[in-house]
């Protein structure tokens, strides 16, 4: 490693006081790195790069480990709301751990148990962690409530066996045992956890997977609730009547009842072409990046997308002028479209949310 002098020539006391400089300096970098991250998140640059998301663009263009990407989104994500930490983690108060694992424990625990903290409540969970190790913090969490502390895990086993985690409470517990019971002529094993959820799997995508079933509806609830609808309106000089018009197919359904247009079914993408549109673009984001030529292949979240809105007269029935394209790509087509300013209250997550995605 080259050195830029030579650490030899220091003093005990020297080295000492070096090293806790470059210290300081790298906490006041981190805190940097994750105003960064705010923004680029804010403006989905990532997904100009054509990253399917923060986090991919946080571990494959920023090289950082996965476990490393996620505690800066998540401790980015606390300071966002929470801008009062930013000296805590600059002065070493709090680590980015820390703050990243509270923050978790917090979502857990709305997820979970359905418990909201006020920001009160919050600023003093953190207070609570403070100048604590992770361990620390996690005997803490877990006094606060067990069950949210790491309620899920992924973990991989070998390069094709991966062990899966998690807590279920009584009612997903019940409903688990009586598929099972149910399910008990279709099974080799009836005890085997993994041969259950494979033939939970196998129904669910014959149900819901356009690739597998061409001829159904395929609208699934996150579609209906996706960020893409829910950015609903678009206002443009060149409608003459300035109407504000859906910009994605299914947006027409849960706008158009409400809007002064009338209904326009044409904007609504049929099932047997929604099935040619899944399997032409074989299950994967379209998206390829301007800037890079990545494509981004996510499989996640997958929306039709128009090329040409069907506000601006693009078609529903031409397969030509439909592709498929993830949550993130969505927005960033959105944004590239009616610009960041129009559209941004209608891109905050609510609550927050991300996986890892
Ligand atoms: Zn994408």
């Amino acid at each position: 490693m080259q050195q830029p002098f030579d650490l030899n020539a220091l003093s005990h006391e020297e080295l000492l006081a070096s090293t806790r400089k470059l210290a300081e300096t790298e906490r006041r970098i981190t805190v940097t790195i994750l105003h960064h991250l705010a923004e680029i998140e804010r403006r989905r640059s990532y997904a100009k790069l054509g990253y399917s998301s923060l986090w991919d663009y946080t571990v494959r263009d920023l090289k950082y480990s996965e476990s490393a990407a996620f505690r800066r989104i998540s401790a980015m994500r606390a300071l966002k709301a929470h801008p009062e930490l930013e000296q805590k983690i600059s002065d070493g108060t709090l680590s980015v751990t820390t703050v990243s694992q509270v923050q978790t424990f917090i979502k857990a625990e709305r997820d979970q148990a359905s418990r909201h903290y006020s920001d009160q409540d919050k600023s003093l969970l953190f207070k609570k962690c403070e100048n604590k190790s992770s361990r620390e913090v996690t005997r803490e969490l877990l006094q606060i409530s067990p069950l949210a502390v790491r309620v899920q895990k992924e973990r991989a086993i070998t390069e094709n066996r991966t062990m899966i985690s998690f807590v279920a409470d009584t009612d997903l517990l019940s409903k688990i045992h009586r598929v099972r019971d149910l399910a008990v002529p279709r099974l080799r094993d009836p005890a085997s956890y993994p041969e259950l959820v494979n033939l939970m799997s196998e129904v669910t995508l014959d149900e819901i997977d356009p690739m597998r079933r061409p001829n159904r509806s395929v609208t699934s609830a996150r579609e209906k609730n996706s960020v893409r609808e829910k950015i609903p309106v678009k206002i443009t000089s060149s409608i003459s009547d300035q109407t504000i018009a859906p910009i994605s197919p299914q947006a027409t359904q849960s706008v158009g009842q409400s809007s002064r247009q009338s209904p326009k079914p044409s904007r609504t993408v049929s099932a047997a072409v929604r099935a040619q549109i899944w399997r032409e673009f074989d299950g994967r984001c379209a998206f390829v990046s301007r800037v890079t030529g990545n494509r981004c292949n996510s499989t996640f979240g997958l929306e039709i997308e128009h090329c040409k809105p069907h506000a601006l007269g693009g078609s529903s029935d031409d397969p030509t002028n439909l592709r498929l394209l993830c949550r993130h790509h969505n927005q960033w087509q959105a944004i590239e479209s009616y610009g960041l300013n129009k559209i941004e209250k209608h891109l905050q997550p609510k609550g927050h949310k991300q996986q890892k995605h």
